[in-house]
């Protein structure tokens, strides 16, 4: 049977937490009560209602609770690359957003750090899989000014780190917050400075922002799929073959069906599709249920495998790497 290599380009570090391990920190730092049971937490992470899509944010804060430290960035991170290692993923970005991590003390630099190692270790032992870590910028507030310090040492540390575990930087968290055009400085930075980027747009209703991501020249767009809005967005990003990071099950836990969601439609104008999981943990997936999702949508196998090579020549991976793994993943899907 034929089958397709696993890549993935959009994979959150703390929406992808082992919840029991999660449960045990919570525990251990007083985050929860001493007594609360498993099931009590599974209950505060899954359902809790928030009363809109920004304020459904504080699971991720949840998240970072536990990993604050170098100790849990480094195990968290270790144990997510064990566990897609597991699941026969080669190549995977990992990104989380250093800027949530100092909440203990933790410097941005030791935060990155922290990941970067844990990471590493895990290479190590794993012979089998790549892993890179990308560090997002964070809208936050309803300006860009409320966090700038912030989003610009993000920038300066990823030039120190481009290439020693760090591949490239992201802007993630609610998209809609400010104007999305006041992120444009930190990316012509990052354009000067050569550091690889991909903008979280079109995820949150608004089609204009995938537009005004792609006037920040980034090298991927963070889903993207609101282009389908407008005649002209979907034209631009077909025209520039821009490659979009789709996360079907995560956006479809928005209460969208999945044959409602755009794929099939991006897949047959001709967009450059990658699939992705963005929460593993949140979205209760893995990228080969990601495939199988897709499958049963009716999406062909060879087109499965084609996303596969488009995330390949997506990645931020050196072009040594990926020669390397679209050998590997040539031979996988024979
Ligand atoms: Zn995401």
């Amino acid at each position: 049977m034929k089958q397709t290599a696993l890549v993935d380009l959009h994979l959150h570090l703390d929406g992808s937490l082992d919840l029991r391990w999660a449960y045990q920190r919570s525990k251990d730092l007083g985050i929860i009560a001493e007594d609360a049971t498993y099931e009590d937490y599974y209950k505060i992470v899954f359902e809790t209602k928030y009363k809109n899509r920004e304020d459904g944010f504080q699971k991720f804060a949840l998240m970072c609770d536990v990993l604050q430290s170098r100790e849990d960035l480094f195990s968290a991170t270790y144990d997510l690359v064990q566990r897609l290692n597991e699941q026969g993923l080669i190549y995977a970005e990992i990104r989380f957003a250093s800027q949530q991590h100092t909440l203990g003390g933790l410097s941005q630099k030791e935060a990155l750090e922290a990941v970067i190692a844990g990471a590493k270790r895990a290479m190590e032992e794993l012979p089998e899989i790549h892993v890179g870590i990308i560090d997002a910028l964070m809208h936050k507030g309803n300006s860009a000014s409320v966090n700038h310090e912030e989003n610009l040492l993000t920038v300066m540390n990823a030039k120190e780190f481009l290439g020693n575990g760090l591949v490239g930087i992201d802007l993630a968290g609610y998209e809609n917050n400010c104007d999305f055009r006041e992120y444009a400085p930190y990316f012509k930075k990052a354009e000067e400075l050569g550091i690889p980027y991909t903008i979280h747009a079109g995820e949150m209703g608004i089609g204009e922002h995938v537009l005004q991501a792609l006037e920040m020249h980034p090298q991927r767009i963070g889903h993207g799929i609101d282009c389908v809005q407008k005649e002209e967005i979907l034209s631009e990003v077909i025209k520039t073959q821009i490659p979009l990071e789709i996360c079907l099950t995560s956006n479809c836990r928005h209460k969208l069906p999945y044959m409602q969601h755009p794929i099939r439609e991006l897949l047959k104008k001709g967009a450059c599709v990658t699939v992705n999981t963005d929460n593993m943990t949140f979205s209760r997936t893995s990228l080969a249920n990601e495939h199988d999702q897709l499958r049963l949508m009716g999406v062909p196998e060879e087109v499965l495998q084609q996303c596969t090579r488009n995330a390949i020549l997506a990645s931020f991976a050196s072009e040594e790497l990926k020669e390397e793994l679209l050998d590997r993943a040539e031979r996988i899907m024979e």
